[in-house]
């Protein structure tokens, strides 16, 4: 069942993320970008890592959780102040908080003695809107009473405008917080590296060139996502307003009368509607979404021809008179949305959030790398035993190497002994690429995911699958399913089959990430498969099983790197039986079809 469907274009936001961090590049000023917008996505918070911010930085502590849990390595920044009861947490999930009460810096520093780490801060000035801040004469005297609290490192001093007493950001007020910082360097002897001058309503003055010289840091949400006003005129013209297309199903299409009849009173939401005298009978349509999803008055149908008339809790009525009967019952309509519609629509549970990112396969005759992970000779003798000729039969050529980097014309191929969970595989993509991984293993739990993780591909933990797990338990499923993993065992297999399963997990998997690392252990095959005299590798994967999860996978072009492990040793596979099903399951990966018998 799909209902209504956000689809967030992560190489829109790249772009934007990108053009906003050169233009303040250029001024000297580094950008945060600020992901409370869609509840902390890391798929958008990756996507703005790759357009070149310094930071990713959120307003609310559980998503800052979320993405650390994905695994992102940029310092995260928490933008609203903690309350006392999230201290704890604040040290845990965040590199960096702003805050403006001395007692709950005192907390942050003893939380963070306790857990042996320094957290920095960002001292929060008040310049007149009158939301967060102290007051520009306590300055001075507050950050005299910081220096010495323990655990803390004060990293700078920042300003936010224009959120609810309208203030605007001008070279006045910012001078203001630049002149601050520069007595607080002085008056201490210290050296203030961040001084942030406010969120997408200071993006005017960066146009304008009179942003003042020492602001070096920004804080950018609704104009990395949305381009939303009010980024000036120069800025918009190169970003994409456009990243979020709102899609909701037409539930009814027909003529009606312009307006309503029967004895007139208040609306669904104690309001007296009015309607133009005339009465002029038109085409309108009816779509599954209303104020419990969404602001109707944020949505712009991307058709001009339609337009928005009203909505209820889970009706939304658009007037189609322009468009004939080209809008039909069953069909979609497609929306842009503005900010308040997005913070709902990412909020609402019944709004499906579906994440594109236009991937590039693999060049057709890219060079496959084998690389042994131990000194146990697999490399050449799966290239003796075939491997060589079966990938020159689809296109690739095929040769040995120490280590690769796994770009677009090299895919990296890691042969181990051991199993995924004992085995170090040192994936370097190219920079700005992020990979989710399907594991095929018989073991695994969120601990050894998150061990090797680091060095599987600094991948995206939400873009994690594993595949053929037995024996799991409900804690194992419920940690895994805390970092977004994906968890498809043996027995749901086994019950609703590979073909079935296959989708949901290259969805999770491969959904707004460049490609997919793909690892397969040996012993998650049935030992019967590969003649295995070994009752312990009973109840595996079939060899039909394993080429269709393969096929599957290479259908979407998504791999970019493989690993196999728990391969026997190459003098305990004479005859290369072992190396035949390797050779068959990576050409499978690549693109081979088996031959249906
Ligand atoms: C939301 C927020 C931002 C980002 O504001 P935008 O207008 O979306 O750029 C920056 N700083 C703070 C403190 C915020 O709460």
């Amino acid at each position: 069942m799909t209902g209504p469907t956000i689809t967030v274009d992560l190489r829109r936001i790249e772009q934007n993320a990108r053009v906003l961090v050169e233009a303040s590049n250029a001024k000297g000023i580094e950008v945060a970008g600020v992901s409370k917008s869609t509840c902390g996505s890391p798929k958008v918070a990756r996507a703005m890592v790759r357009g070149g911010v310094a930071q990713i930085a959120d307003s609310r502590l559980d998503n800052l959780a979320r993405i650390r849990r994905d695994g992102i390595t940029v310092p995260l920044m928490l933008i609203r102040a903690p309350s006392l009861n999230e201290i704890d947490d604040t040290i845990r999930y965040a590199d960096i908080s702003l805050n403006s009460e001395l007692t709950t810096i005192v907390a942050l520093g003893r939380a963070a003695l306790t857990r042996g780490v320094i957290h920095d801060i960002v001292l929060m000035i008040d310049l007149g809107d009158l939301r967060e801040g102290i007051l520009p004469a306590e300055a001075l005297d507050v950050v005299a009473e910081i220096l010495p609290i323990e655990g803390i490192r004060l990293i700078g001093i920042g300003a936010n405008l224009a959120c609810v007493g309208g203030i605007q950001p001008t070279v006045d007020n910012l001078s203001n917080l630049v002149y601050i910082a520069d007595e607080i360097t002085k008056r201490f002897s210290i050296e203030l590296p961040i001084v942030s001058g406010g969120n997408t309503f200071s993006l005017p003055l960066l146009e304008t060139g009179t942003m003042p010289e020492g602001i070096n840091h920004l804080r950018l949400g609704a104009s990395i996502v949305l381009a939303e006003s009010p980024t000036p005129p120069g800025l918009y013209e190169l970003l994409n307003s456009d990243a979020f297309t709102l899609t909701a199903d037409i539930i009814e299409a027909k003529v009606k009368p312009s307006r309503p009849y029967g004895v007139s009173g208040e609306d669904a939401f104690g309001r007296r509607p009015v309607f133009d005298n005339e009465d002029k009978p038109s085409r309108r349509l009816i779509l599954s979404i209303g104020r419990e999803d969404i602001s109707p008055e944020g949505l712009t149908p991307i058709d001009p021809r339609l337009k928005v008339m009203s909505a209820s809790s889970d009706h939304l009525l658009v007037d189609a008179g322009e468009t004939g009967d080209e809008y039909r019952l069953g069909g979609t309509v497609d929306f842009t949305i503005d900010y308040g519609a997005l913070l709902m629509a990412m909020t609402s549970p019944y709004v499906e959030k579906r994440y594109v990112l236009g991937t590039e396969p693999i060049d057709a005759n890219a060079t496959v790398e084998l690389i042994d992970l131990e000194t146990t000779g697999l490399a050449s003798h799966l290239l003796d035993h075939g491997l060589r000729e079966d990938m020159s039969g689809i296109g690739f050529s095929c040769i040995q190497a120490e280590n690769a980097a796994a770009d677009l014309t090299t895919l990296p191929l890691w042969l181990a002994t051991e199993a995924w969970q004992n085995t170090r595989i040192p994936i370097a993509t190219e920079p700005g690429t992020d990979l989710g991984a399907i594991i095929f293993a018989s073991h695994g739990d969120i601990e050894q995911l998150l061990s090797s993780a680091a060095d599987l591909h600094g991948p995206s933990l939400e873009n994690t699958v594993l595949v053929g797990v037995k024996n799991a338990t409900v804690d194992h499923k419920r940690a895994l399913d805390e970092y977004g993993v994906l968890l498809v065992t043996i027995d749901e297999i086994d019950r609703h089959g590979m073909a079935a399963l296959m989708p949901r997990v290259l969805a999770a998997a491969g959904q707004g990430v460049n490609g997919v690392h793909v690892h397969f252990d040996m012993d998650i095959i049935d030992g019967r498969v590969l003649g295995v005299d070994d009752t312990t590798h009973l109840g595996g994967l079939t060899f039909r099983e394993a080429h269709l999860a393969a096929e599957f996978i290479s259908e979407t072009g998504l791999t970019r790197s493989i690993s196999i492990g728990s391969v026997a040793a190459a003098d305990s596979d004479p005859l290369g039986r072992q190396a035949t099903f390797v050779d068959g399951l990576v050409a499978s990966l690549l693109g081979r079809k088996v031959v249906k018998a």
